[in-house]
Protein backbone atom coordinates (compact mmCIF):
# COMPACT_ATOMS: atom_id res chain seq x y z
CA UNK A 1 0.00 0.00 0.00
CA UNK A 2 2.65 2.65 1.04
CA UNK A 3 4.27 2.02 -2.46
CA UNK A 4 1.45 2.97 -3.95
CA UNK A 5 1.01 5.71 -2.34
CA UNK A 6 4.74 6.58 -3.30
CA UNK A 7 3.80 6.12 -6.63
CA UNK A 8 0.52 8.30 -6.98
CA UNK A 9 2.24 11.24 -5.16
CA UNK A 10 5.41 11.24 -7.04
CA UNK A 11 3.14 11.08 -10.39
CA UNK A 12 0.99 13.79 -9.08
CA UNK A 13 4.26 15.65 -8.25
CA UNK A 14 5.73 15.28 -11.39
CA UNK A 15 2.49 16.75 -13.53
CA UNK A 16 1.55 19.54 -10.69
CA UNK A 17 4.51 21.21 -9.03
CA UNK A 18 5.13 24.26 -9.62
CA UNK A 19 8.08 25.26 -11.55
CA UNK A 20 10.46 27.27 -8.93
CA UNK A 21 14.08 27.87 -9.78
CA UNK A 22 15.27 26.37 -6.67
CA UNK A 23 13.59 23.10 -7.96
CA UNK A 24 15.56 23.33 -11.31
CA UNK A 25 19.26 22.89 -9.31
CA UNK A 26 21.15 21.08 -7.28
CA UNK A 27 23.68 23.46 -6.49
CA UNK A 28 23.65 23.07 -2.95
CA UNK A 29 24.64 26.99 -2.21
CA UNK A 30 21.08 27.86 -4.26
CA UNK A 31 18.92 25.07 -2.18
CA UNK A 32 20.19 26.48 1.02
CA UNK A 33 19.69 29.95 0.52
CA UNK A 34 16.04 29.36 -0.95
CA UNK A 35 15.59 26.71 2.58
CA UNK A 36 16.26 29.72 4.17
CA UNK A 37 14.54 32.04 2.66
CA UNK A 38 11.29 29.94 2.14
CA UNK A 39 11.31 29.39 6.68
CA UNK A 40 9.26 32.22 7.23
CA UNK A 41 8.44 33.75 3.73
CA UNK A 42 5.72 33.34 1.01
CA UNK A 43 7.23 32.18 -2.19
CA UNK A 44 5.86 34.82 -4.11
CA UNK A 45 7.67 37.25 -1.71
CA UNK A 46 10.52 35.46 -1.78
CA UNK A 47 11.14 34.18 -5.37
CA UNK A 48 12.34 37.72 -6.66
CA UNK A 49 14.48 37.96 -3.53
CA UNK A 50 16.00 34.86 -4.27
CA UNK A 51 17.08 35.81 -7.98
CA UNK A 52 18.30 39.16 -6.77
CA UNK A 53 20.24 37.68 -3.79
CA UNK A 54 22.89 35.83 -6.26
CA UNK A 55 23.85 39.19 -8.28
CA UNK A 56 25.08 40.37 -4.99
CA UNK A 57 26.29 37.26 -3.60
CA UNK A 58 26.92 34.88 -6.53
CA UNK A 59 29.14 31.81 -4.16
CA UNK A 60 29.63 31.18 -0.50
CA UNK A 61 32.84 33.13 -0.78
CA UNK A 62 31.37 36.05 -1.88
CA UNK A 63 28.92 35.84 1.00
CA UNK A 64 31.64 35.29 3.52
CA UNK A 65 33.36 38.07 2.32
CA UNK A 66 30.83 40.58 2.63
CA UNK A 67 29.89 42.94 5.61
CA UNK A 68 27.20 41.52 7.76
CA UNK A 69 25.81 45.19 6.76
CA UNK A 70 25.27 44.35 3.20
CA UNK A 71 23.69 40.68 3.96
CA UNK A 72 21.16 42.98 6.11
CA UNK A 73 20.89 45.23 3.26
CA UNK A 74 19.71 42.32 0.73
CA UNK A 75 17.32 40.74 3.18
CA UNK A 76 15.60 43.77 3.97
CA UNK A 77 12.02 43.69 4.22
CA UNK A 78 11.69 39.87 4.52
CA UNK A 79 11.95 39.40 8.78
CA UNK A 80 13.37 37.03 11.18
CA UNK A 81 16.90 38.56 10.56
CA UNK A 82 18.27 36.17 12.43
CA UNK A 83 18.35 33.99 9.67
CA UNK A 84 20.78 36.69 7.95
CA UNK A 85 23.29 36.75 10.54
CA UNK A 86 23.38 32.36 11.20
CA UNK A 87 23.78 32.57 7.22
CA UNK A 88 26.84 34.92 7.47
CA UNK A 89 27.85 32.42 10.14
CA UNK A 90 27.66 29.28 8.15
CA UNK A 91 29.16 30.76 4.85
CA UNK A 92 32.76 31.79 6.78
CA UNK A 93 32.67 28.47 8.41
CA UNK A 94 32.26 26.91 4.79
CA UNK A 95 35.02 28.88 4.08
CA UNK A 96 37.16 28.09 6.85
CA UNK A 97 36.19 24.00 7.60
CA UNK A 98 35.26 23.13 3.89
CA UNK A 99 37.49 25.11 1.65
CA UNK A 100 34.37 26.57 0.39
CA UNK A 101 32.90 23.77 -0.83
CA UNK A 102 29.27 22.98 0.42
CA UNK A 103 29.67 19.65 2.64
CA UNK A 104 27.62 17.08 1.48
CA UNK A 105 27.07 14.76 4.44
CA UNK A 106 24.31 15.32 6.53
CA UNK A 107 26.11 15.59 9.77
CA UNK A 108 28.45 18.41 8.59
CA UNK A 109 25.15 19.76 7.16
CA UNK A 110 23.11 20.23 10.29
CA UNK A 111 26.66 21.50 12.11
CA UNK A 112 26.09 24.61 9.95
CA UNK A 113 24.65 27.81 11.88
CA UNK A 114 21.16 28.04 11.04
CA UNK A 115 20.69 24.46 9.87
CA UNK A 116 18.35 22.05 11.62
CA UNK A 117 17.51 18.79 10.87
CA UNK A 118 14.77 19.49 8.07
CA UNK A 119 16.42 22.08 6.13
CA UNK A 120 19.49 19.24 6.10
CA UNK A 121 17.41 16.75 4.70
CA UNK A 122 16.40 18.62 2.36
CA UNK A 123 19.86 20.33 1.56
CA UNK A 124 21.16 16.55 1.68
CA UNK A 125 18.41 15.55 -0.43
CA UNK A 126 18.15 17.63 -2.88
CA UNK A 127 21.99 18.48 -3.94
CA UNK A 128 23.19 14.53 -2.80
CA UNK A 129 19.83 12.20 -3.07
CA UNK A 130 20.49 11.33 0.52
CA UNK A 131 17.68 9.64 1.95
CA UNK A 132 17.21 12.11 4.95
CA UNK A 133 13.27 13.40 5.37
CA UNK A 134 12.45 16.95 5.54
CA UNK A 135 9.90 17.32 8.60
CA UNK A 136 8.68 20.92 8.04
CA UNK A 137 5.28 22.37 9.29
CA UNK A 138 3.32 20.90 5.70
CA UNK A 139 4.65 17.61 5.83
CA UNK A 140 4.12 17.50 10.04
CA UNK A 141 0.29 18.01 8.54
CA UNK A 142 0.31 15.84 5.71
CA UNK A 143 1.55 12.61 7.36
CA UNK A 144 -0.49 13.34 10.70
CA UNK A 145 -3.80 13.33 8.62
CA UNK A 146 -2.22 10.26 6.13
CA UNK A 147 -1.52 8.45 9.56
CA UNK A 148 -4.88 9.84 11.64
CA UNK A 149 -2.71 10.92 14.39
CA UNK A 150 -3.28 14.59 14.89
CA UNK A 151 -1.61 14.34 18.13
CA UNK A 152 1.74 12.47 17.09
CA UNK A 153 4.87 13.91 18.67
CA UNK A 154 8.13 14.60 16.63
CA UNK A 155 9.37 11.94 17.10
CA UNK A 156 7.04 9.23 16.00
CA UNK A 157 6.86 11.97 12.83
CA UNK A 158 10.62 11.77 12.08
CA UNK A 159 10.08 7.68 11.90
CA UNK A 160 6.84 7.89 9.65
CA UNK A 161 8.81 10.37 7.43
CA UNK A 162 11.78 8.31 7.07
CA UNK A 163 10.13 5.13 6.97
CA UNK A 164 8.75 7.53 3.88
CA UNK A 165 11.01 8.59 1.98
CA UNK A 166 13.06 4.94 2.61
CA UNK A 167 10.74 3.17 0.52
CA UNK A 168 10.28 6.33 -2.45
CA UNK A 169 12.95 5.33 -4.19
CA UNK A 170 13.90 9.17 -5.33
CA UNK A 171 14.27 11.20 -1.72
CA UNK A 172 14.40 14.30 -3.67
CA UNK A 173 11.15 14.08 -5.70
CA UNK A 174 9.40 12.62 -2.02
CA UNK A 175 10.46 15.54 0.14
CA UNK A 176 9.38 17.91 -2.20
CA UNK A 177 6.35 16.12 -3.14
CA UNK A 178 5.57 16.35 0.50
CA UNK A 179 5.97 20.22 0.44
CA UNK A 180 4.42 20.69 -2.18
CA UNK A 181 0.95 18.30 -0.98
CA UNK A 182 1.06 20.68 2.53
CA UNK A 183 1.47 23.86 0.00
CA UNK A 184 -0.98 23.16 -2.30
CA UNK A 185 -3.63 21.04 -1.73
CA UNK A 186 -3.63 19.46 2.02
CA UNK A 187 -3.48 23.22 3.64
CA UNK A 188 -3.83 24.34 7.30
CA UNK A 189 -7.32 25.82 6.52
CA UNK A 190 -8.71 23.44 4.26
CA UNK A 191 -7.19 19.70 2.32
CA UNK A 192 -8.87 19.59 -0.86
CA UNK A 193 -9.25 16.22 -0.59
CA UNK A 194 -11.03 15.48 -4.14
CA UNK A 195 -8.10 16.51 -6.24
CA UNK A 196 -5.35 14.50 -3.71
CA UNK A 197 -3.50 11.77 -5.07
CA UNK A 198 -3.59 9.66 -2.26
CA UNK A 199 -6.89 10.07 -1.08
CA UNK A 200 -7.55 6.37 -1.44
CA UNK A 201 -4.84 5.60 1.11
CA UNK A 202 -4.98 8.23 3.68
CA UNK A 203 -6.68 7.95 7.07
CA UNK A 204 -8.38 11.46 6.77
CA UNK A 205 -9.36 12.02 3.69
CA UNK A 206 -12.88 13.77 3.20
CA UNK A 207 -13.27 13.53 7.39
CA UNK A 208 -10.90 16.03 8.73
CA UNK A 209 -12.23 17.26 12.03
CA UNK A 210 -10.20 20.86 12.04
CA UNK A 211 -11.20 21.82 15.38
CA UNK A 212 -8.87 18.61 16.77
CA UNK A 213 -6.25 19.79 14.94
CA UNK A 214 -3.17 21.26 17.68
CA UNK A 215 -2.52 24.77 16.17
CA UNK A 216 -0.01 26.98 17.63
CA UNK A 217 -0.89 29.09 19.96
CA UNK A 218 1.74 32.13 19.87
CA UNK A 219 1.25 35.18 23.44
CA UNK A 220 1.51 38.48 21.73
CA UNK A 221 2.99 41.44 23.81
CA UNK A 222 2.50 44.38 22.58
CA UNK A 223 5.04 47.41 22.60
CA UNK A 224 4.80 50.95 22.58
CA UNK A 225 8.05 52.84 21.12
CA UNK A 226 9.23 56.73 20.35
CA UNK A 227 10.85 56.90 17.20
CA UNK A 228 13.12 59.84 17.60
CA UNK A 229 13.31 61.40 14.67
CA UNK A 230 15.86 64.31 13.77
CA UNK A 231 16.33 65.96 10.49
CA UNK A 232 18.67 68.43 9.20
CA UNK A 233 18.26 69.43 5.33
CA UNK A 234 21.78 69.64 5.39
CA UNK A 235 22.48 66.40 6.72
CA UNK A 236 19.85 63.84 6.51
CA UNK A 237 18.14 62.21 8.89
CA UNK A 238 20.47 60.37 12.24
CA UNK A 239 20.31 56.64 12.33
CA UNK A 240 21.87 54.44 14.88
CA UNK A 241 22.35 50.95 14.61
CA UNK A 242 20.66 48.28 17.34
CA UNK A 243 22.73 45.92 18.81
CA UNK A 244 23.08 42.64 17.61
CA UNK A 245 20.81 40.76 19.36
CA UNK A 246 16.96 41.60 20.08
CA UNK A 247 14.20 42.94 18.07
CA UNK A 248 15.33 44.62 14.88
CA UNK A 249 19.27 43.22 16.21
CA UNK A 250 21.97 45.02 13.58
CA UNK A 251 19.11 47.06 11.81
CA UNK A 252 19.63 50.72 11.58
CA UNK A 253 16.69 53.34 12.87
CA UNK A 254 16.36 56.30 13.91
CA UNK A 255 17.07 56.54 18.05
CA UNK A 256 13.91 54.76 19.84
CA UNK A 257 12.47 54.61 23.81
CA UNK A 258 10.94 52.07 25.32
CA UNK A 259 7.79 53.64 26.86
CA UNK A 260 6.82 52.10 30.16
CA UNK A 261 2.85 53.59 30.03
CA UNK A 262 0.67 53.53 27.10
CA UNK A 263 0.53 57.10 25.50
CA UNK A 264 -2.86 58.46 25.03
CA UNK A 265 -2.19 59.53 21.44
CA UNK A 266 -2.65 56.43 18.78
CA UNK A 267 0.55 54.96 17.67
CA UNK A 268 0.87 56.20 13.63
CA UNK A 269 2.12 52.54 12.50
CA UNK A 270 2.28 49.00 14.51
CA UNK A 271 4.09 46.17 13.45
CA UNK A 272 3.75 43.15 14.05
CA UNK A 273 6.05 40.39 14.70
CA UNK A 274 5.42 36.64 15.50
CA UNK A 275 5.25 37.11 19.41
CA UNK A 276 5.29 40.93 19.57
CA UNK A 277 3.04 43.55 18.15
CA UNK A 278 5.65 47.03 18.24
CA UNK A 279 3.38 50.36 18.53
CA UNK A 280 5.31 53.11 16.46
CA UNK A 281 4.97 56.75 18.01
CA UNK A 282 7.45 59.22 16.35
CA UNK A 283 8.85 62.50 17.84
CA UNK A 284 10.02 65.16 15.51
CA UNK A 285 13.05 66.62 17.56
CA UNK A 286 14.48 69.58 17.44
CA UNK A 287 17.59 68.54 19.34
CA UNK A 288 20.97 67.61 18.43
CA UNK A 289 21.05 63.96 18.33
CA UNK A 290 23.36 62.25 21.22
CA UNK A 291 25.05 58.78 21.67
CA UNK A 292 26.22 56.80 18.67
CA UNK A 293 24.73 57.02 15.31
CA UNK A 294 25.52 58.89 12.32
CA UNK A 295 23.79 61.57 9.72
CA UNK A 296 22.61 59.52 6.44
CA UNK A 297 21.66 61.29 3.68
CA UNK A 298 20.16 58.32 1.55
CA UNK A 299 18.72 55.50 3.07
CA UNK A 300 19.25 53.04 0.20
CA UNK A 301 23.12 52.17 1.69
CA UNK A 302 21.16 50.66 5.02
CA UNK A 303 19.19 47.97 6.08
CA UNK A 304 16.05 49.33 7.85
CA UNK A 305 12.99 47.04 9.67
CA UNK A 306 10.10 47.20 7.35
CA UNK A 307 8.09 49.23 10.41
CA UNK A 308 10.35 51.80 10.59
CA UNK A 309 9.93 52.14 6.85
CA UNK A 310 6.27 52.63 7.03
CA UNK A 311 6.71 54.91 9.84
CA UNK A 312 9.19 57.43 7.84
CA UNK A 313 6.31 56.81 4.85
CA UNK A 314 3.71 57.66 7.22
CA UNK A 315 5.35 60.68 8.08
CA UNK A 316 6.40 61.97 5.12
CA UNK A 317 9.66 61.54 5.99
CA UNK A 318 10.54 58.66 3.49
S1 LIG B 1 -6.68 12.98 1.28
FE1 LIG B 1 -7.13 14.99 2.10
S2 LIG B 1 -6.38 14.92 4.21
FE2 LIG B 1 -5.44 13.21 3.13
S3 LIG B 1 -3.48 13.97 2.40
FE3 LIG B 1 -4.96 14.27 0.76
S4 LIG B 1 -5.70 16.38 1.03
FE4 LIG B 1 -4.71 15.74 2.94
Amino acid sequence: MFSTRCKLLLDWYGEHGRDLPWRRTRDPYRIWISEIMLQQTQVSTALPRYLAWFDRFPDIRSLAAAPLDDLLKQWEGLGYYRRVRLMHQAAMKIVCEHDGEFPDAFEAIMALPGIGRSTAGAIASFCFAANTPVLDGNVKRVLKRWHGTADAADKQLWQLAQGAIDLSGDPACWNQAMMELGAMLCTARSADCKACPVQQHCASSFQIDYSVEPRRRVPVRHLHWQVHIHISPQKGIWLQQRPGSGIWASLWTPPIIELQDVPDTAPVYIHQLTHRRIHLYPLLSDAAPSGAGRWVRRLEGYALPTGIHRLLEKTDLA
